[in-house]
């Protein structure tokens, strides 16, 4: 690895509460699984958001030279609603009186739409829950063979207070077993649970859920925390390195998973847990419940009246990295005008690049910026202090082209693929400001001129009239003069 990225990436684990030296299972290889949507509806920019920080940390892991198998799943079943009756899904299509696999099609692809607008790259793997019940399924009857689970009237529990006997359950949430009483959605057959922090492993369905599928305890379907221990641990191991989600599903869900692995493998399963910090929108988290959200195609197209105009997918994508992963980000309509008003900065300074003119001597010391915005992301992927440095090299172009400051061919080269490397690979924003192609034209035509020119000079007429005959075919003029040649269109 060069010196720039070396191996001092730092990940704050929210489990250790600190930062920490990343040292992955397997040398040069990183697994890293990431809680998918529940596709019942969708997607919200609040969403968007947490899966748009491991994007940034998944392209840049790629971009240090992993092999990154990154996994994340769709929830299509077990996903309870609030009231903790019905499976999110079944609920969708028994209002919608349709099919709940139509509900997670239309959704999964809506999903997709937006995602791909924002230019994610797609996961190694994107596992579903529907496709791994018989996984799940061994998963609970090994739980229950180990006496951390029991059964009652056709559905599994796990036996929490049994385990944290042995065990800490709330080791990441930091949550005593008696506060997690209170914490405890109430869950349907709550009554039938011996505590009420016992949550569901597999839930028998009754007359009316659509969802549902063969078990040696009934038919009905898995819990919402066993799917994500079933795949993580099918495609990347009993313990792996990187497991992410939004901070609000560190309880109950990704405690219960560490629950579900400590007992099925006798390992912790994750090396270091990842959580991204919420969008904020009127103050309060961004939420489909509550109401408090907007769609990222109200972005796009500026229909909602939160906003003043439309922003496009990059401007989006520059407004989410503003402020660090785990630090909130309040969505306002003003904060996204002022990122539109960066991005189109740094592209236009992008755009500049080429004008700048090689130089015998050097007067930026471009391998210490380099190394700053490094510093920036290995730093827990700090995007906020990268961006900082992006504008640093903003002002270099600037100064560059005005000669106020010079770079030799070689530094020039490096400043250049430093800034399209982390502007388009590692935050993975697009050049939306696209030349016009009248530009482009006149580009190519001046390039033929100089050609046509050195033709002359060489005393190459035939290859010097080839060129003026056939832009002439074109319907482009050219005429010389004293000062050079010009064209005209006709
Ligand atoms: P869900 O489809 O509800 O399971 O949520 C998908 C992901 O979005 C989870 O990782 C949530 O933690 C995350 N999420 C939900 N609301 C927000 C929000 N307001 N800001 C950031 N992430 C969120
Ligand atoms: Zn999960």
């Amino acid at each position: 690895m060069e010196l720039f990225k070396t191996n001092q990436l730092k990940i704050y684990n929210s489990l250790s509460k600190s930062k920490e030296i990343f040292k992955p299972v397997l040398e040069g290889n990183v697994g890293m699984y990431v809680c998918g949507p529940t596709v019942y509806s969708n997607v919200h920019l609040g969403n968007v958001r947490t899966f748009m920080s491991f994007d940034l940390i998944f392209r840049y892991l790629k971009h240090l030279g992993y092999k990154v198998r990154y996994v994340r799943n769709i929830t299509d079943a077990g996903h309870l609603t609030d009231d903790d009756s019905e499976d999110k899904i079944s609920t969708k299509a028994r209002l919608e009186k349709i099919e709940p696999m139509e509900v997670v099609q239309k959704y999964t692809v809506d999903f997709h739409t937006i995602l791909q607008k924002l230019n994610f790259l797609p996961p190694s793997i994107e596992p579903t829950a529907t496709g791994h019940i018989i996984e799940q399924i061994e998963i609970i009857k090994d739980i229950l063979a180990k006496g951390m689970a029991y059964e009652i009237n056709g559905s599994v529990y796990f036996d929490v207070l049994k385990y944290n006997e042995t065990e800490n359950y709330g080791i990441l949430s930091g949550r005593n077993v008696e506060d997690t009483i209170e914490n405890t959605r109430s869950l349907d057959g709550q009554s039938e649970k011996k505590n009420p922090q016992d949550f569901a492993l597999w839930k028998k369905a009754d007359e009316s859920h659509i969802m549902r599928w063969p078990s040696p305890w009934s038919d009905g379907f898995p819990g919402w925390h066993l799917e994500c221990s079933a795949m993580s641990t099918k495609y990347l191991g009993k313990t792996f390195d990187i497991h992410g989600g939004g901070m609000d599903l560190k309880f109950p869900h990704h405690e219960c998973e560490i629950a579900q692995s400590n007992v099925n493998n006798h390992v912790h399963p994750v090396n270091y847990w990842m959580h991204a910090n919420m969008l904020i929108l009127n103050g309060q988290k961004m939420s489909k419940s509550t109401g408090n959200y907007i769609l990222p195609n109200e972005i796009f197209t500026g229909e909602n009246k939160i906003l003043n105009k439309p922003f496009s997918p990059s401007a989006t994508r520059f407004f989410m990295f503003q402020a660090n992963y785990r630090s909130i980000l309040d969505f306002t309509s003003a904060g996204l005008e002022a990122s539109e008003k960066g991005y189109l900065k740094l592209i236009e300074a992008i755009n500049k690049l080429d004008k700048i003119e090689v130089a015998a001597t050097s007067t930026i010391d471009i391998k210490a910026w380099k190394q700053k915005c490094y510093d920036a992301m290995n730093d827990d992927f700090n995007s906020p202090v990268l961006i900082a440095q992006l504008f640093e090299a903003v002002k270099y172009v600037n100064l560059l082209i005005e000669k106020k400051e010079t770079l030799t061919a070689e530094d020039l080269e490096e400043f250049k693929s430093t800034i399209h490397m982390f502007v388009f690979e590692v935050l993975g924003l697009q050049n939306e400001v696209k030349q016009n192609s009248t530009d482009k034209i006149s580009g190519v035509v001046e390039m033929l001129i100089n050609m046509r020119k050195d033709a002359r000079d060489n005393k190459d007429w035939a290859l010097s009239d080839k060129i003026r005959d056939e832009l002439s075919s074109l319907g482009i003029q050219l005429k010389d003069g004293k000062e050079g040649t010009t064209f005209s269109v006709n």
